[in-house]
């Protein structure tokens, strides 16, 4: 159970004027999900990346990340990029241990049971002894979603995750995402205001230059929600939000 924190976090890639984000304030609970919705090219993935600890030389940062328990953050994430980053050499079945086989250990028979059965549960069981490069970009997405959830770390981020899904396996895997990670500290970047509704405990909009957090009061009812009446009117909320400075608007 891991609370993370980030305080007046501003951040500027070298080389650039300016700051990608400046201060931020925004505390991700432990059990919780936040769902960070913007405008493409806000700067979500950099805001994850850099949570992540894979922004260090290229940025300049200020502010504080901070972890309560006091833990090295980045041992206690799984993160799963917005390119689904799979190994292309390897079957699917592999790519799912990729994690247990880059620190060197065998993988076992409860390791394989384990990976088999999570690919169950995103629906490509039949698959898991094929080559990556033969699936379709969505199920890449659910090969690198059962890869995420095998690592079984406290903290997961998730960039985009099911944005490659059509809308049934999508609903499948927001349900089945929201009950295997239910005690997680979960960050989840979203284009998508229903997902944000369906999943977030804490929902923020990024926008602006530099980009700063609006957060939205999130309906009431447990996560993952049934879509209901009540979100209209905060998708509008949010929608307004995102057309701030969405440069692809019309
Ligand atoms: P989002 O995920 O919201 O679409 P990104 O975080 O990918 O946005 O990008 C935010 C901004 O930072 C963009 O203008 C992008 O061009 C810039 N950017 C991303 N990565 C780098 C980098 N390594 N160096 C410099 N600028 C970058
Ligand atoms: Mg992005």
């Amino acid at each position: 159970m891991i609370d993370i924190k980030l305080s007046q976090a501003s951040l500027t890639y070298v080389g650039d004027e300016q700051p990608i984000f400046s201060n931020l304030n925004v505390h991700f609970k432990s059990g919780t999900c936040t769902a960070i919705l913007g405008p493409s090219g806000c700067g979500k993935s950099t805001l994850l990346r850099y949570v992540a600890g894979l922004l260090k030389d290229n940025v300049h940062f200020s502010g504080q990340l901070t972890s309560s328990p006091e833990i090295e953050i980045e041992q206690s994430i799984a993160y799963m990029a917005q390119q689904d980053l799979l190994m292309p050499w390897l079957n699917v079945i592999d790519n799912v241990c990729f994690a247990s086989k880059l620190r060197g250990e065998k993988v076992t028979y409860t390791i394989t049971e384990q990976a088999l059965n999570l690919l169950d549960k995103v629906g490509l069981k039949n698959k898991a002894y094929q080559p990556v490069s033969e699936l379709s970009g969505g199920q890449k997405q659910r090969v690198a979603l059962a890869r995420t959830l095998m690592q079984d770390k406290p903290v997961v981020l998730m960039d985009e995750p099911f944005s490659a899904l059509d809308a049934v396996t999508r609903h499948k895997l927001q349900n089945l995402a929201a009950s295997l990670l239910a005690e997680k500290t979960i960050l989840l970047i979203t284009h998508d205001p229903q997902e944000a509704l369906r999943l977030g405990h804490q929902i923020v909009v990024m926008n602006g230059t530099p980009a700063t957090l609006h957060p939205i009061i999130p309906p009431p009812n447990a996560v993952p929600r049934d879509i209901d009446a009540q979100f209209a009117s905060i998708q509008q909320q949010i929608l307004k939000l995102l057309e701030v400075d969405d440069d692809t608007a019309q």
